[in-house]
């Protein structure tokens, strides 16, 4: 089976024993929680759209080790086709899902893997690369969901990893042994993590010869012994579990984010890709960066769900003709697809390494992801500039439902004649999700610190900028001769 398919994936992900937490409690059945589901329908999603053959081109690839037809999410980018393609899926997916759909994490980490294992084995003569291309078939060959760790819980800021008070404070070796290597520590923020088959942990800094416990990357199934997952809050949760079809705005689908505590795990060599080549860790951290800062095309396919409901209420409230109505609607598109140029652009300056992997261009991805952590916040504010106040002062659905309150809701809340006082509800609860409430941490607070925090981009761009050419350009013009 090389495709699963969504159902598929759904019963796949029961037969893991994972250990979940969530308010206090372990969850048994996790796929069937309330609170968990909508996270897997966003996932299975990817799975699903694999199969449609207008998608296909996009969701499809064929795997440059087997041959075969494979989810584009297991591909190695063998081209700045590939990359391009990327760009578009996650774009797709965002609109279709209204959310992070969380697989693209797991993809990110199999491209930086297949650069940086093959650049260890040419400078150390290790083996790496091979192992990393059998474990890669694996995951091709099963349609693999990946969860790819990176960001440690880091302690206090200022110290490296050997001098945190806690050594567990980034994810270590504890001990070498002949068959593999046990390890300690945790990952925090891990988007999709109770979705996923593998987790492919990875260093989250580049590392200094003391830190070498710390330089590490391997593989382990999620459900692997001493792993643990507590589910994190997002605002507006609970309205999950009240049963209802509409308080919760994206009422199908969802993100989550878990922090993955390893308590003395064991690895497997054939499962390590790393091992304390601590002057490849900042390569690790800086290919994948690049790869994630690229994915951040999943916020134009949110961008494009935030546009459509904006208009929508503009229309339901017999706005939509307004001009300055109309100019905000624009203003929306312009900035969403201006955030589109930026992981259309990286992609098609993408560039082969060594190992033939395809990767972005670095600066672009880096530009591209530091618009993303703003442009979506000025799409949220005319977002509810357009939708009005009634998005946060809304009664809830139950109230609309009341044999007591329904009636006054649906005669009070009606704006244009045509539109049902509901589906006027059910547009800004949307829009109240997107912007406020669960889906707020995928497209507000995870478009400023996913993939690396402003400041990372910030320093990634002054670092790849060729600032002397543009000096040379200025200074030739004005007659400067240095
Ligand atoms: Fe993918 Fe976007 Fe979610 Fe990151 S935030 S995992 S890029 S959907
Ligand atoms: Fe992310």
């Amino acid at each position: 089976m090389t495709m699963m398919t969504a159902k598929e994936y759904e019963e796949s992900l029961r037969k893991l024993r994972l250990q979940v937490y969530m308010f206090g409690e372990r969850i048994e059945n996790v796929v069937d929680h309330p609170i968990i589901r909508p996270s897997m329908n966003a996932v299975a999603k990817t799975y699903e759209l694999a199969h449609s053959p207008e998608h296909e081109d996009l969701m499809t690839a064929v795997s440059h080790i087997t041959g075969k037809k494979i989810n584009r999410f297991t591909h190695i980018h063998q081209n700045v086709g590939d990359l391009v393609k990327k760009s578009k899926m996650g774009r797709l997916l965002g609109r279709e899902t209204g959310c992070c759909f969380q697989r693209c994490v797991g993809m990110d980490t199999l491209n930086a893997l297949s650069i940086v294992t093959y650049n260890i084995d040419s400078k150390y003569g290790t083996a790496y690369y091979p192992r990393f291309l059998k474990y890669l078939e694996y995951i091709q060959e099963n349609d693999l969901m990946v969860d790819g760790a990176m960001t440690d819980p880091k302690g206090h800021r200022g110290l490296a990893p050997h001098q945190q008070p806690d050594p567990d404070a980034f994810l270590r070796v504890v001990e070498e042994r002949k068959d593999g290597i046990v390890v300690r520590g945790a990952k925090a923020h891990q988007t999709g993590a109770v979705n996923s088959h593998e987790v492919v942990v990875m260093p989250t800094l580049s590392m200094r010869k003391e830190d070498a416990d710390y330089a590490v990357s391997f593989a382990l199934p999620s459900d692997a012994e001493g792993i643990t997952y507590i589910m994190g809050r997002q605002s507006c949760d609970t309205r999950k579990l009240e049963g209802g079809t509409m308080d919760q705005g994206n009422i199908l689908f969802g993100g989550h984010e878990a922090l993955v505590v390893f308590d003395n795990v064991f690895v497997p060599w054939d499962r390590v890709f790393m091992f304390r080549e601590v002057d490849f860790s900042g390569q690790l951290v800086e290919t994948f960066a690049a790869y994630h800062r690229q994915s951040y095309a999943c916020k134009v396919g949110v961008g494009d769900v935030l546009i459509g409901a904006a208009q929508t209420i503009a229309e339901y409230n017999g706005a939509d003709k307004a001009s300055h109505i109309r100019d905000k609607i624009v203003e929306m598109n312009h900035l969403n697809e201006t955030l589109y140029c930026g992981c259309i652009a990286c992609a098609s300056e993408g560039h082969k390494e060594p190992s033939g992997t395809y990767c972005v261009n670095i600066l672009l991805a880096n530009v591209h992801k530091h618009n993303v952590t703003r442009f979506p916040f000025e799409l949220s504010r005319l977002a509810q500039d357009i939708a009005g106040g009634l998005m946060v002062t809304l009664p809830s659905e139950k109230d609309l439902r009341s044999p007591d309150t329904g009636r006054w809701i649906r005669k009070y809340f009606k704006a244009n004649p045509d539109v049902p006082a509901e589906n006027r509800m059910r547009i800004l609860r949307l829009i109240e999700n997107l912007t406020l409430g669960t889906a707020a941490v995928g497209y507000l607070t995870e478009s400023i610190h996913g993939a690396g925090s402003p400041q990372a981009q910030r320093i990634m761009i002054s670092r790849r900028v060729n600032l002397a050419e543009k000096q040379r350009a200025a200074k030739k013009l004005c007659g400067i001769e240095d």
